[in-house]
């Protein structure tokens, strides 16, 4: 890797922990003490860098200031915050899980899929998504014209609660930035949240599924759409057919083909 290469890399990895710090209540953050090498890095950058990024991180006065802007490389940031979840331990679920699970997908899909947490099998192989009701959610993707891999999948909480508990608030005030930066990064045209518990996290509501699905909502500047967890639907085929209706207001919302019944 060449040395403008290093330095931006640096400064990205920079850019993205003083959005997490940002989004965990951070207004700004003030570098005491000897802060030479933040002066040497940015110097050096600023002389080797080819271009800046288009959200870029400045300092003034000692002060870094982040301000928003597109991703050019949205899976390479994706990356980059997926390692900072694997090193996190901001909440206790840190010690009793197996792997973090951070999402799957298209970096620039126009669909992002939101459950709450991982379970088991998520917790075993490092993905969310995965397991009887993956392999619906699967199905239920591919049902709408698309494939896995056209969409992202992600989870709230990227850890796995004990007994596939329901994620305590304390664990999705930690978590949650990290899902917002996904999105800020995908820019997902639409977002669908999945079961009960994923809708009322994300839209700080107690009202029933029943209630929030079949309507748009928002989210992080993006349309949301609640439906029924895949593994609410293998429980209860019979609520397959909202969920269907669900996929097609999302299916429109994108210009989607709804295939002839
Ligand atoms: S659940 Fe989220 S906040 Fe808690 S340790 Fe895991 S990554 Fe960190």
């Amino acid at each position: 890797m060449r040395r403008d290469e290093i330095l931006s890399e640096k400064l990205a990895r920079l850019k993205l922990q003083l959005e997490t710090l940002k989004l965990h209540g951070h207004q700004y953050v003030e570098f005491s003490g000897n802060n030479n090498w933040i002066a040497k890095l940015r110097d050096e950058a600023s002389v080797f860098a080819p271009a800046p990024p288009a959200g870029s991180t400045k300092l003034k006065d000692n002060v870094a200031v982040v301000t928003p802007g597109k991703s050019s490389s949205g899976s390479g940031e994706l990356d980059l915050i997926a390692q900072e979840v694997k090193s996190c331990e901001l909440c206790p679920l840190a010690k009793s899980r197996t792997n973090t699970v951070f999402g799957v997908g298209d970096a620039k899909a126009r669909l992002m899929f939101i459950g709450e947490a991982p379970g088991r099998d998520e917790d075993l192989k490092g993905e969310p998504f995965v397991g009887r009701a993956g392999a619906l959610l699967t199905r239920m993707i591919k049902g709408m014209g698309l494939e896995r891999g056209d969409v992202y999948i992600a989870n709230i909480i990227k850890c796995r609660p004990p007994k596939n508990r329901n994620p305590e608030p304390v664990e999705v005030d930690n978590c949650e930035p990290y899902l917002k930066r996904q999105i800020n990064i995908i820019k997902p045209e639409i977002i669908c949240a999945l079961g009960a518990v994923s809708a009322q996290t994300l839209l700080k509501t107690k009202t029933p599924i029943s209630k929030l699905r079949g309507r748009l909502h928002q989210y992080q500047g993006a349309p949301l759409l609640p439906t029924f967890h895949p593994a609410y639907l293998l429980r209860n085929p019979s609520a397959k057919t909202e969920a269907w209706s669900d996929l097609q207001m999302i299916m429109k919302k994108l210009g989607l083909k709804i295939p002839d019944k």
